[in-house]
């Protein structure tokens, strides 16, 4: 966990190594309605660049992330123990979510509508100042998810990073001064969630908030909102179905299985951490999946061939080993992690007695995937849907028909047949149900940094 030091500095920990990984500022409430006010105002010149300039300098900032992916990822590795392979990732999608949406300041456009007596014009309006909270599980592409498309609408943005891991955000938004955009257009706040994150929430100069997070802060976040009839977005928790029927490629969907759900320790919104398999397939299937979990190389995320971190706190290895050691699970194998320092938990496949366990039901947020068979299609999803979660899954069968219906039948905002693929910059992500409401990235994304305002213009 962080250590509070004075002058609201705080000392961070790798947690792959339990060393100090950095100091950081804390920002208050003043600092943070300082922040806002500064924001406010700079939306007043930011919402009149040319569309032209506003995606030139967007182009300028992801440029200049591009330059930095290897630093932005040491870092990320260092704060959060991501593999390093996955931290260039997260770092190239910020780049490539800033130069997607630097093409809508000149695409954003309004509607000419028929009306008698003169003429009727919509236009795409900024909202204002955008706040965005961002958990520690995906540093960097959450925070992107937000800023890009919202300083592309022309809004202004204050951001808070979770306190955990505010490293790369901060640098983030060095890069944005560096590249041009003007001072105060994006604002990166480290604090705690009760008093900056809250603040965005109940501050009537801002104008829409961001939040990625749990579900119980989501609530908190929108009942806050209520007050000023604040704009959110909510991207909350999951508990994803991974759907394998009998006539798929049972070897391909075991094999992919691991990364589907052990990526990031299992602390991703995605993570397909509810396999359901075809009863007469799931000793074979389970056949298959044991090498693939035992391979998963659990090592120094500093080392290239690493594929899976430690957790992010010692509390996160408490709360994951719960699930499975203080249930008494029926683990049915798992996979290893390094000796000494660092917060690491194995792979860990378990085998709950029925869809009323709590490691079925609850987001575990670590690397423990449940299994259970299902008897037909019609059970398969009332399966999958039977979950307060609606963010993601997965669907393997060679039957066409079967995929599509299945895909049309499971309640998820983003589902993959024959991979597990979620999140593409250029296509709508989100959830149904308690996962929350609203989409980020793709061209939905922009509509929710937009209001509608209609001018009729009178022939007389
Ligand atoms: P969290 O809800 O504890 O914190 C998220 C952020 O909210 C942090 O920055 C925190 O400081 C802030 N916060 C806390 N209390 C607040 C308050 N009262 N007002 C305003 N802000 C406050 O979540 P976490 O533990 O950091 O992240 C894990 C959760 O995030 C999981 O449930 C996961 O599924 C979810 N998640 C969802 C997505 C998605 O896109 N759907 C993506 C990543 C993570």
């Amino acid at each position: 966990m962080t250590a509070v030091l004075t002058g609201g500095r705080v000392e961070l920990v790798n947690p792959a190594t339990e060393q100090p990984a950095g100091e950081v500022h804390f920002a208050s409430v003043a600092e943070a309605d300082e922040a806002i006010l500064r924001a406010h105002r700079a939306f007043e010149h930011w919402r009149t660049v040319a569309p032209a300039d506003r995606g030139r300098l967007l182009r300028a900032f992801a440029a200049l992330v591009d330059a930095h992916v290897e630093e932005l990822a040491q870092l990320e590795v260092r704060n959060s123990g991501h593999p390093i392979g996955n931290a260039r990732w997260e770092a190239g999608n910020v780049r490539d979510v800033l130069n997607y949406y630097s093409a809508a300041p000149e695409r954003l456009s309004g509607r000419q509508i028929p009306v008698a007596g003169g003429l009727d014009v919509t236009f795409s309006e900024p909202l204002g100042v955008v706040g965005i909270i961002v958990p520690w599980n995906f540093p960097m592409p959450v925070a992107g998810w937000g800023f890009a498309p919202a300083l592309a609408a022309g809004n202004t943005v204050v951001l808070k990073p979770a306190e955990l891991t505010p490293l790369t955000a901060l640098r983030l938004g060095e890069l944005a001064l560096e590249a041009g955009l003007p001072e105060d257009v994006f604002t990166v706040l480290p604090g705690e969630g009760p008093v900056v994150g809250q603040r965005f929430v109940t501050h009537e100069l801002v104008r829409k908030v961001c939040f990625t997070g749990s579900v119980r802060v989501g609530q908190q976040i929108m009942r806050g909102a209520a007050d000023s009839m604040k704009r959110i977005t909510l991207e909350l928790g999951g508990k994803s179905a991974n759907i394998v029927f009998a006539d798929s490629d049972l070897a391909e969907a075991a094999r992919t299985a691991p990364g589907s759900v052990f990526d990031n320790a299992g602390q991703d919104c995605c993570a397909r951490s509810r396999i359901l398999v075809e009863a007469g397939v799931l000793d074979r299937f389970l056949e298959l999946l044991e090498p693939a979990v035992r391979d998963v190389r659990v090592i120094d995320p500093r080392d290239e061939a690493s594929e899976m971190g430690p957790l992010i706190s010692d509390a996160r290895r408490q709360a994951v080993s719960s699930f499975v050691e203080g249930d008494s699970m029926d683990v049915a194998f798992r996979g290893s992690v390094p000796d000494g320092a660092g917060f690491w938990y194995p792979p860990t496949v378990v085998l709950p007695k029925s869809t009323a366990d709590r490691v079925w039901r609850d987001e575990v947020f670590g690397p423990v995937v449940s299994v259970l068979p299902f008897t037909d299609e019609a059970d398969a999803v009332a399966k999958a849907n039977d979950s307060q979660y609606g963010l993601s899954g997965s669907i393997w069968t060679r039957n066409l028909g079967r995929a599509l219906r299945v895909s049309r039948g499971v309640e998820a905002g983003n589902l993959s047949v024959n991979s597990h693929s979620s999140v593409r910059y250029s296509t709508p992500f989100g959830g149904f149900k308690q996962s929350g409401f609203g989409r980020e990235l793709g061209p939905d994304a922009l509509d929710s940094f937009t209001e509608i305002k209609n001018v009729f213009f009178s022939h007389d």
